[in-house]
């Protein structure tokens, strides 16, 4: 069995406010797009995991291997699988490919071994193993509050090209968190502003309001972010953000063309730059 694990963007991104549990309770929009990983799942013996990427551990740190345990745990099953995951969503780059990857194995092992779970199950499953994991079995367009698990799905917004660039360096979820003065922020994300903006399938109005509180935090601390978002703005996105924590930035146009253009222009700025699409593809979704 083949899989797509699409990745995300976020339209938009607010944290409001540190809980008793210290995680932050944040209200975000999150997109899905249609850059993907490739997973393959084949019979097996025990639960091995196979990725070449350097980054990526293929032991128990491997969200694949997270879910496949939790759905043996949670069914009982005795069955095997070993699942090969082809990378292409840069790895802790604020894209959201491990918990895609998570969500897209509970989806697959699901019915690679027949188990007959609700897509509210998986969820719940998902949740336990990463705040975003429910997202990406939800799929779309989705208003996610809480730690992120409170989903809302939102109307599809109307396919919209998309260059994603990332720069040449890491960035860690935790410490863009730790570095964030929640007091200190200015400038928040209008959420009812841009759900009127999606609903209507109005572009521009969704450009316009695009905003991360998180940015205050990668784009000081990082100035190759700052810039390469402005570049993107200067050659003619309609709009730009960075994505999660970073570094990824994207740019929206409304042509392939204009994508394109930009994408190539970007030279050294980025490592890696990739021409998509938003979807709302939320099933699961087999290559074979
Ligand atoms: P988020 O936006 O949810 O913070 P991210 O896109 O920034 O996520 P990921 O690519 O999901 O980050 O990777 C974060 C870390 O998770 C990596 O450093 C990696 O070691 C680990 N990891 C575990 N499983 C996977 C997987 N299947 N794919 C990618 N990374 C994984």
């Amino acid at each position: 069995m083949k899989l797509k694990a699409r990745a995300k963007i976020n339209l938009t991104l607010d944290v409001l406010h540190k809980r008793s549990d210290n995680y932050h309770e944040i209200e975000m929009i999150m997109q899905l797009v249609d850059l993907y990983d490739s997973l393959e799942i084949r019979e097996g013996e025990g639960i091995e995991i196979v990725c070449s990427h350097p980054f990526v551990p293929t032991d128990e740190g491997n969200l694949v291997y997270k879910a496949a345990k939790s759905l043996q745990k949670y069914t009982g099953t005795k069955k095997g699988a070993k699942i090969t995951i082809e990378k292409r969503i840069p790895v802790a780059a604020g894209l959201g490919g491990g918990s895609s990857d998570c969500a897209t194995t509970l989806m697959g092992l699901n019915k690679f071994w027949k188990l007959n779970l609700s897509l509210e199950e998986l969820a719940k499953l998902g949740k336990e193993l990463g705040a975003d994991v429910p997202f990406f079995i939800k799929g779309g367009t989705q208003l996610a509050k809480g730690i992120g698990e409170d989903l809302t799905l939102l109307p599809s917004l109307p396919p919209v090209w998309v260059v994603l660039a990332k720069p040449n360096l890491g960035v860690s979820t935790k410490e863009v968190y730790l570095g964030l003065e929640i007091d200190k922020i200015t400038k928040r994300p209008n959420t009812q502003a841009m759900i009127s903006a999606i609903t209507e399938g109005n572009i521009k109005e969704v450009s316009n309001n695009l905003c991360n509180v998180l940015e205050t935090v990668t784009l000081r601390r990082y100035s190759t972010v700052k810039i390469l978002k402005d570049r993107i703005t200067q050659l003619g996105a309609c709009g730009t953000l960075m994505s999660g924590s970073g570094p990824t930035v994207f740019g929206l146009c409304s042509t392939y063309e204009r994508a394109l253009k930009i994408a190539k222009s970007l030279g050294t700025l980025a490592e890696e730059v990739f021409v998509t699409k938003t979807t709302d593809w939320s099933e699961i979704n087999e290559t074979n």
